[in-house]
C-alpha cells in the first residue's frame, strides 16, 4: 500500500496574538508539507467563545501571510473538508456524539458538581489523585435517555477502556500513559460545549491529517486523543511534539521576556525571511553541517522531522539579530526603502509619499546607516543626524571651549561662511585642510569640533558620505528640513551667541 499524501495542519486559537512558539509550529507545518510535497491545512480552533475574537483571526492571518506561510486549505480558500472554523462544525460533532453514545463507547453523565467536587475532596484526603469515579458509566442506557429526555442535564463521557494509552512520538521516540491518568473524561459539557481533546480529534481524523505536529504543551493531552481515536476505530496519525521555547533565563518563554508577537517583529523591523530562518534553526539543524543561513527553498529541501530536537530552544535576540542583518544585506534595496520609509514618515522627516528626486537621495541615506542597524526601526535613531542633531553633551561642550577647540571653531565657520554655493566632499577637504594649516590643530582635535557642529555629537557617519547627504537633502522638500552645512554653522554661531 502506498503511503497517503502527508496532510499537516495549524490550528491556533483566535484568542491572543502569534507568538514565536505557536509561529515555529506553524513553520514545521509548513516546511513539512513542502518538504513532502503533502497539503497544509490551516484550522481555526474558536471553541471558546469568551476567549475568541475576530480580530485575532485577522491578525493571525495576516502574520502567517507575512511570514510568507500559505496553506492549501482553511479559512478564505476553503477545501475538500470545509468549514475550517470549529464554531461552524458543531453539528458534525455532534453527530459523533449520537454515534459513541448509541455504540455504547460514551455515557451520560448526571453527576453534579456538588457531587464531583465530594470526590475530589475525598481523593485529596486519601492522597489519591483525583479521577471520576465512573459511577454513570453503571447507568443503565434506558435509564440515562429517560432521565435525559425529562430534562436533566448531562455531561458526556468517554468510557475509557482499562489500557495503556500508547503512542509513538517522531521527537520524543515511544510515549505511554496509564489509562487511569485519564480516567473516563468529560467529551461534551453539560452546556453542550465539547472539550478541545474531544474536537481535535475528530477534526485531524475528519481531515485526513497524518501527522499531527504541534507544541509539547500539548502533549498530556494526546493520550485522550488516542483513546478517542480509539473508541471510533480510526488510525492514529503520527505525532511530533515540539519542545518548549525558554528564554535566556531558562523559564519558558513569555511576555516578561519582552516583545514575542510576529506582529511585534514586524513592527520593530525583523525581515519575514530572518524570523522565518531563526524559528526554523529553534529546535531544528539541518543534517550534517553547522550552516545557519537558509532560504526559503533552501529550508524546504533540508527540513525532516527527524532533525528536530526534544530539547528546549533558548531564544536568542543576538542570533536573530546576526540573521536579520544577513537578510538585509540581501535583500533589493527598492525593497528595505519601502520596509524603512514609514519609519521615517511617522516621525515626519519623510512625507507620506515618495518622489523619485527623495527616493534615490534616501537610499543613500539607507546606504550608509542600514549596516548598522539590527532593526529597521533602529535606522531614524541611527540617521538621527540629519534631521535632528543630537544636543551637545557636557563633555563635547567643553571640548569646543577648549583653547584649541575655539581656534578650530573660528576658522572653519569663517571658512563654510566665505563659501558662496554649495559644499562638495571634495572642497569640504581643501577648507579642512585650510584649518589644519592655519591652526595647527589636526587629527581629532580638528575633527571633533567639526562634528560637533555639523551634528551635535563628536562621533558619527564619515564626512564624505556625509557632507553630500546634507547638501542634497538640504535641497528637498522634506516636512522637517535636512540643513545645509553652511545653515548648521549658521545655526550653531546663532546658539553660541546667546550662550
Ligand atoms: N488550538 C490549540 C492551540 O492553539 C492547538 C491544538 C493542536 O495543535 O492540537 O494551542
Amino acid at each position: 500500500m502506498s503511503n497517503p499524501t502527508p496532510r499537516v495542519r495549524f490550528a491556533p486559537s483566535p484568542t491572543g496574538m502569534l507568538h514565536v512558539g505557536n509561529a515555529r509550529t506553524a513553520l514545521y507545518n509548513w516546511l513539512f508539507a513542502r518538504h513532502t510535497g503533502g497539503d497544509f491545512v490551516l484550522r481555526i480552533e474558536d471553541t471558546d467563545v469568551e476567549r475568541s475574537e475576530a480580530r485575532y483571526e485577522t491578525q493571525l492571518i495576516e502574520d502567517l501571510r507575512w511570514l510568507g506561510l500559505d496553506w492549501s486549505e482553511g479559512p478564505l480558500v476553503g477545501g475538500p473538508y470545509a468549514p475550517y472554523r470549529q464554531s461552524e462544525r458543531m453539528e458534525i460533532y455532534q453527530q459523533h456524539t449520537d454515534r459513541l453514545l448509541r455504540e455504547g463507547k460514551a455515557y451520560r453523565c448526571f453527576c453534579t458538581a456538588e457531587e464531583l467536587e465530594q470526590e475530589r475532596q475525598l481523593a485529596l484526603q486519601e492522597h489519591r489523585t483525583q479521577m471520576y469515579s465512573g459511577k454513570c458509566r453503571a447507568l443503565a442506557t434506558s435509564e440515562a435517555e429517560t432521565r435525559a429526555a425529562a430534562g436533566e442535564s448531562f455531561a458526556v463521557r468517554l468510557a475509557v477502556p482499562d489500557a495503556p494509552l500508547r503512542f509513538h512520538d517522531i521527537v520524543r521516540g515511544d510515549v505511554e500513559f496509564a489509562s487511569e491518568t485519564v480516567s473516563d473524561f468529560i467529551l461534551v459539557r453539560s452546556t453542550g460545549v465539547p472539550v478541545y481533546n474531544y474536537v481535535v480529534t475528530i477534526d485531524d481524523a475528519l481531515m485526513q491529517i497524518t501527522h499531527v505536529i504541534r507544541g509539547d504543551d500539548h502533549i498530556s493531552n494526546t493520550p485522550r486523543q488516542v483513546a478517542i481515536y480509539q473508541a471510533f476505530g480510526w488510525q492514529l496519525p503520527q505525532f511530533a511534539h515540539l519542545s518548549t521555547i525558554l528564554g535566556s533565563d531558562r523559564e519558558r518563554l513569555s511576555k516578561r521576556h519582552g516583545a514575542t508577537s510576529v506582529a511585534s517583529f514586524r513592527e520593530m523591523g525583523i525581515l519575514p525571511q530572518a524570523l522565518a530562518n531563526y524559528l526554523a534553526l529553534l529546535g531544528w539543524g539541518a543534517e550534517g553541517g553547522t550552516r545557519e543561513t537558509f532560504t526559503r527553498e533552501e529550508l524546504i529541501a533540508e527540513f525532516k522531522l527527524e532533525r528536530v530536537t526534544p530539547s528546549p530552544a533558548v531564544f536568542d535576540w543576538d542570533k536573530l539579530h546576526w540573521l536579520n542583518r544577513h537578510v538585509i544585506k540581501q535583500t533589493p534595496l527598492p525593497e528595505l526603502r519601502a520596509l524603512s520609509w514609514p519609519y521615517f514618515a511617522a516621525l515626519h522627516w519623510l512625507p507620506p509619499h515618495a518622489t523619485a528626486a527623495i527616493d534615490a537621495w534616501f537610499d543613500r541615506v539607507l546606504e550608509l546607516f542600514l549596516p548598522a542597524v539590527d532593526q529597521l526601526q533602529q535606522l531614524p535613531e541611527k540617521a538621527t543626524a540629519l534631521w535632528k542633531p543630537a544636543p551637545v553633551t557636557q563633555e563635547d561642550a567643553s571640548l569646543l571651549a577648549s583653547e584649541a577647540g575655539e581656534r578650530v571653531v573660528r576658522a572653519f565657520t569663517a571658512k563654510i561662511l566665505a563659501e558662496p554655493g554649495g559644499l562638495t566632499p571634495q572642497r569640504f577637504k581643501e577648507l579642512m585642510n585650510e584649518v589644519k594649516v592655519e591652526t595647527g590643530v589636526k587629527g581629532k582635535d580638528l575633527f571633533h569640533p567639526v562634528r560637533i557642529i555639523l551634528t551635535g555629537a563628536h562621533s558619527g557617519p564619515e564626512f564624505d558620505k556625509l557632507i553630500p547627504l546634507l547638501e542634497d537633502g538640504s535641497k528637498l522638500d522634506l516636512p522637517t528640513h535636512v540643513s545645509s552645512v553652511r545653515e548648521r554653522v549658521e545655526a550653531f554661531i546663532a546658539s553660541s551667541v546667546g550662550s
